[in-house]
């Protein structure tokens, strides 16, 4: 008997849940039936009677539930907003240890994407995101990220019964490539066609620009889609914007970008923030242009959510910008702003019910 504290079933992938049960001497065999029932859809109201044969079952009921040697991730939730068109819907989520984050649901251009958090905060404290204005808090386990797609699919299932969730982004609280492992954990079971089946090309991890991790990124062999948070096309102009452009340069990253795209001959994907008069001018943009020369590059353009201080960019503006890009021959979409009387759009996801 182990007196350690609780852990949660979800932050095992199929090889640690069989050193599991072949400890408490259940078959090895076991494990990966039981793994993919954590994870089928419908979720199994009740593991334990799930029909599991006797010695599995048995193994269910003496360790898996509340009070027990593990726990199903499941956070409570503490809010859920919807936005007036019903396409967007933001779940504010509170963690056992009482850290608050929030996972948003979006129907957008027909399809079911579910937006996760990976932190419980963010260190890297770019100047118009809210999450960064927080600060961290706390890395996510992989449980806990993983809970959000298991969540986002039970509420697509009963609010769009026809359509499947099939695409994830990491763009919620928190910077993913500062919380590797555990993302990647995460990722492979979200990916994994006995796990919640979301193939890897409809899931994009945005990174504010982490240039170890974007290098790690493009050794991993599952074709997971990058995006890069960029926001300037100058070093001094992206470092006022994106504080931790001080540790990892804006060449520095642009390097690091061209080798992703080499090694992986993927495309990556470009986000860029318009913030009136910082960066939404027709020779920033004609200077990113030069900037992503040779790179397999699509820039998503994202109009500024309001968050205190700073002002988003005038659509003409927003317009022109994507004209240059378009006109160079750089695919370029201008983001519709999404769910903003919820407070649900990007950067405006904070820790609201501070302490409860
Ligand atoms: N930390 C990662 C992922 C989470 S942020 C990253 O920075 O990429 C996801 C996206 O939301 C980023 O592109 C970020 O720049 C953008 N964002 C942050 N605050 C925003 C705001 N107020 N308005 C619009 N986009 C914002
Ligand atoms: Fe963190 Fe991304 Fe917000 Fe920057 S934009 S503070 S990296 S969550």
């Amino acid at each position: 008997m182990s007196d350690s504290a609780p852990r949660s079933i979800h932050d095992l992938g199929p090889a640690a849940l069989r050193q599991e049960l072949l400890a408490d001497g259940v078959a090895g065999a076991h494990a990966k039936p039981f793994w993919r029932a954590l994870y089928r859809e419908p979720e199994a109201a009740d593991l334990a009677a799930a029909g599991f044969p006797g010695p599995l079952r048995r193994w269910v009921e003496s360790n898996v539930g509340p009070g027990k040697r593990f726990y199903p991730d499941a956070p409570e939730v503490a809010d859920e907003s919807v936005s007036s068109d019903g396409l967007t819907r933001k779940f504010l989520l509170r963690l056992r240890d009482g850290e608050m984050i929030e996972t948003v649901l979006m129907r957008y251009d027909g399809r079911l994407t579910a937006c996760v958090s990976t932190q419980a905060g963010c260190a890297m404290g770019c100047v118009f995101c809210a999450t960064g204005q927080m600060g961290f808090r706390r890395h996510l386990r992989p449980g806990e990220i993983i809970a959000q797609v298991l969540l986002a699919r039970r509420v697509f299932r009963r609010v769009f019964p026809n359509q499947r969730l099939r695409n994830l982004v990491l763009m919620g609280m928190g910077e993913p490539l500062h919380n590797y492992d555990a993302v990647m954990a995460a990722l492979d079971t979200v990916s994994d066609t006995a796990g919640i089946g979301i193939g890897p090309s409809k899931i994009s991890i945005s990174t504010v620009g982490v240039v170890p991790g974007i290098l790690r990124l493009a050794t991993e062999p599952k074709p997971y889609r990058l995006a890069v948070s960029l926001h300037g096309a100058t070093q001094s102009e992206r470092h006022a914007l994106v504080p931790v452009a001080g540790k990892w340069t804006l060449s520095e990253l642009m390097d690091a970008c061209r080798h992703y795209g080499a090694s992986t001959g993927r495309r990556i994907f470009f986000e860029w923030t318009l913030v009136a008069g910082r960066n939404d001018s027709a020779e920033t943009a004609e200077r990113l242009v030069e900037l992503l020369r040779g790179i397999d590059a699509h820039v998503n353009l994202i109009p500024l959510n309001p968050t205190h201080g700073f002002a988003g960019a005038a659509s003409r503006a927003g317009f022109a910008f994507q004209q240059v890009l378009r006109a160079a021959g750089i695919p370029a979409t201008l983001r519709q702003r999404r769910g903003i009387d919820v407070a649900a759009g990007c950067g405006q996801l904070r820790q609201r019910a501070v302490g409860g």
